[in-house]
C-alpha cells in the first residue's frame, strides 16, 4: 500500500492515481443541493471579467461554461495567463519548453474559437515559470495589480486546489481581490480528483454552482478536444498523457463549482 505522503505547498491535497469517479460526485446529493450561481447578479453586464489561469488549458477545463455565459451577457473579459505551461513534459524531446511556449497558448486560442467567443477575450501574459508562480508571488501580485481597474470581477484557480500553481494563483489573487474590495470566484479544477464528496477540506458552504446546458456541455467537450499537447501519452519519454480520460470525463460535469467568499 502507498503510504500517505505530505506535500511542502500542498500538504495532503495530492493528485495522484485516477481520483474520485465522475459518477461519485454525480451521484452525491450535496452536489444538487450547492447553492445556485446567479450569473445576472454575479456578473452584471457591463462589467469587466478577468479569468486568471495558472496554465493555458485551466480557462477551458474550469470556466468553459462561464466562458460562454459572460459572452452572451456581453461581458468584456480578459483572461489572464500566468504561464505559458511550458514544464508540463519534462526531458519530452516531443514536447520541449520552448514548443510548448507557444503551442499552449495557442491550443487556448483554438478552444476559444471552438467556444464561438475569441472576439471577446484578451489574453494579457504573464509570462512566469511553470510550475514556480509560488516562488514569483510578489512579481505575481504586482503584475496583476497594474492590470485591475476598480470594478473588475476576479475569476482564478481555488486556493487549495492541490497543484502549487493553482494553490498560489487563488492566494494571490484572492488577496489582492480582498484589498481592493473586488468579487473572486475561485473555480475548482483538481480537487475533483483529490478530494471526496463531503471532503471537509472544500469550503461547500461558500460553493456556488453554475449550471451548463447540454450545448455549453457538448462545447466545453470540443474545446478541451484541442489540447492536444496534455491529451496524448509521450512517445519520447513514455509517458501517459496529462490529462487523463478519467479527468476529462470528471471535468464534463454538467456544472462548474465557484467558491466566494
Ligand atoms: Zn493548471
Amino acid at each position: 500500500m502507498e503510504a500517505i505522503k505530505k506535500h511542502a505547498l500542498v500538504g495532503d491535497r495530492l493528485i495522484h492515481g485516477e481520483g474520485t469517479g465522475y459518477q461519485d460526485w454525480l451521484n452525491w446529493s450535496g452536489l444538487d443541493a450547492l447553492q445556485p450561481l446567479d450569473i445576472d447578479a454575479c456578473f452584471p453586464a457591463g462589467k469587466r471579467v478577468l479569468i486568471v489561469a495558472p496554465h493555458p488549458d485551466d480557462e477551458i477545463l474550469g470556466c468553459a461554461g462561464l466562458l460562454q455565459q459572460l459572452a452572451q451577457l456581453e461581458c468584456e473579459i480578459v483572461l489572464v495567463a500566468v504561464t505559458n505551461g511550458t514544464q508540463s513534459h519534462p526531458g519530452s524531446r516531443v514536447y520541449t519548453a520552448e514548443q510548448l511556449n507557444s503551442i499552449r497558448p495557442a491550443e487556448t486560442q483554438a478552444a476559444l474559437e471552438v467556444l464561438g467567443i475569441q472576439h471577446v477575450v484578451s489574453r494579457l501574459a504573464l509570462n512566469m515559470m511553470d510550475g514556480e508562480v509560488s516562488s514569483q508571488q510578489d512579481r505575481f501580485y504586482q503584475a496583476l495589480e497594474s492590470l485591475v481597474k476598480p470594478e473588475d470581477i476576479l475569476v482564478c484557480t481555488f486556493d487549495r486546489d492541490g497543484h502549487p500553481d493553482h494553490e498560489t494563483t487563488g492566494k494571490v489573487v484572492q488577496q489582492l481581490a480582498n484589498e481592493l474590495q473586488l468579487s473572486c470566484y475561485q473555480v475548482l479544477i483538481w480537487a475533483w480528483h483529490w478530494a471526496i464528496p463531503e471532503d471537509s477540506r472544500i469550503p461547500w458552504n461558500k460553493a456556488l454552482k453554475l449550471q451548463l446546458n447540454p450545448q455549453q456541455l457538448a462545447y466545453k467537450a470540443q474545446a478541451i478536444a484541442c489540447f492536444k499537447s496534455q491529451l496524448k501519452p509521450d512517445q519520447s519519454t513514455g509517458r501517459p498523457p496529462i490529462l487523463s480520460p478519467q479527468t476529462i470525463q470528471r471535468i464534463l460535469m454538467p456544472c462548474e463549482v465557484y467558491i466566494c467568499d
